[in-house]
């Protein structure tokens, strides 16, 4: 390992130890969240609302994921469509029309030559650091398997995505992590010394780090990167999980940094909140997977398939992208006023329908006083405050949330 890779576990793990008096009642989902204590039991549009029929407007869309928000009569219409044909699965042993015509969408719709089709993001990220791996082999460099992910980025919470995690408390208590993966600095000259050709397979990146507190890289560097991994031989994997289809106003967000990735991962929206990841891969990718190589029992299935062909048609509709550009540009001058008018934030940072906002206390007790009165909202980090809402929603119902946010800042 050379000097510029950081371990970011150098601090000692203290783990908490069980004792007698931890005898509270159990909750029957392993509590390993801490869940709002209203039970949700319907939704519509940018609503959700509890059995007491309290209604919250809904600024975190399932962390990016119900982008055509609750109960969307298309997405309903093509679970239904789906279900109509009594199949719900078939396992990748088998070749079904829907996931065939969702590939060749996404083909088409891209870089890619091909795609894999996961359950998760972390799943798709994970796929994509084997295929990187398998790929390094193929070249006939013995020691080229290193994936490098960067400063700030959020990969997932497997083995090995959260080995290219930066976040000491998601790691710590799980160490060893895979091997062979490294975080390295956002910045092109530690990234330069890390990416030697003999050990280096792919470096991960999110344009827009999400869960890292919505920081939007400058596209100088992410051209910058794209540049040296073409040198080095290395492949560039996107991770557009969080910020990909139609998030930024754009259905890739690398459509707006003027060049292809090798592969690039997606999840969250793909099929409004039914559970699917993909990796689009390139030509010198694909050429090298063969039969064997990876596999997936769910992944792909018809009935996810189906609805994720009606979802990506929607989010790439060029209204609903210019949409998202308008009053995303707009949001975000709203957040910046009300940062001016509370004095209680200190910078506010995103683009299309992907904003955060550091606040000076911390971002949880911002969060309960704008519960309290119905809006929901995301952290991303102690201190950062995190909007994702539907793409669909409108100026109107975003006017209602700022207006909870700005008496939020000031209680
Ligand atoms: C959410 C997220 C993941 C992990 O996705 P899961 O479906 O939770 O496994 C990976 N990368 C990014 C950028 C994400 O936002």
């Amino acid at each position: 390992m050379t000097s510029t890779m950081l371990s970011p576990e150098s601090a000692p793990f203290t783990p908490a130890v069980a004792s007698k008096a931890d005898a509270a009642p159990l909750p029957a989902i392993l509590g390993t969240y801490k869940r709002q204590a209203p039970l949700f039991v319907r939704g519509d549009g940018v609503y959700m609302y509890d059995d007491a029929g309290a209604r919250y407007l809904d600024f975190v869309a399932g962390i990016a994921v119900t982008s055509l928000g609750h109960n969307d009569a298309g997405v309903n219409g093509a679970i239904q469509e789906a279900l109509s044909t009594g199949l719900i699965h078939t396992s990748n042993l088998y070749r079904t029309a829907p996931g065939e015509a969702l590939a060749q969408w996404l083909v088409e719709r891209s870089f890619a030559s091909s795609v894999f089709f996961a359950n998760s993001g972390a799943e798709a990220n994970e796929g994509a650091f084997k295929f990187a791996r398998r790929w390094a082999k193929s070249t006939g460099a013995p020691a080229k398997h290193e994936i490098i992910a960067v400063r700030g980025g959020f990969h997932g919470r497997m083995p090995g995505t959260l080995a290219a995690t930066d976040r000491p408390n998601y790691r710590l208590p799980f160490r060893p992590l895979m091997g062979g993966v490294s975080i390295v600095e956002r910045d092109l000259t530690e990234l330069s010394v890390a990416l030697d050709p003999e050990t280096a397979a792919a470096v991960i990146v999110e344009p827009i780090q999400g869960e890292g507190g919505v920081r939007v890289l400058d596209p100088a560097f992410l051209q910058g990167l794209r540049t040296l991994t073409q040198e080095r031989n290395v492949l560039l994997i996107l991770d557009e999980i969080q910020c990909g289809l139609g998030r930024t106003g754009t259905f890739f967000a690398y459509e707006q940094l003027g060049f292809e990735p090798d592969m690039l991962t997606m999840a969250k929206p793909i099929a409004n909140g039914l559970p699917m990841g993909a990796i689009l891969v390139n030509e010198t990718v694909a050429r090298v997977m063969q039969p064997g190589d990876h596999g997936t029992t769910f992944g792909g299935g018809p009935l996810l398939a189906h609805v994720a062909h009606h979802v990506v048609q929607r989010l790439s509709d060029p209204a609903l992208l210019q949409h998202v550009q308008e009053t995303g540009a707009w949001f975000g001058e709203q957040l910046q006023a009300i940062g001016q008018r509370t004095g209680a934030v200190r910078a506010v940072r995103g683009t299309g329908l992907m904003w955060g906002m550091d606040v000076h206390e911390p971002a949880s007790a911002v969060i309960a006083r704008a519960f309290a009165q119905g809006l929901l909202l995301v952290s991303a980090g102690e201190h950062t405050l995190r909007f994702l809402p539907p793409l669909v929603i409108t100026r109107e119902e975003l006017a209602a949330g700022l207006a909870i946010l700005e008496s939020a800042l000031k209680a």
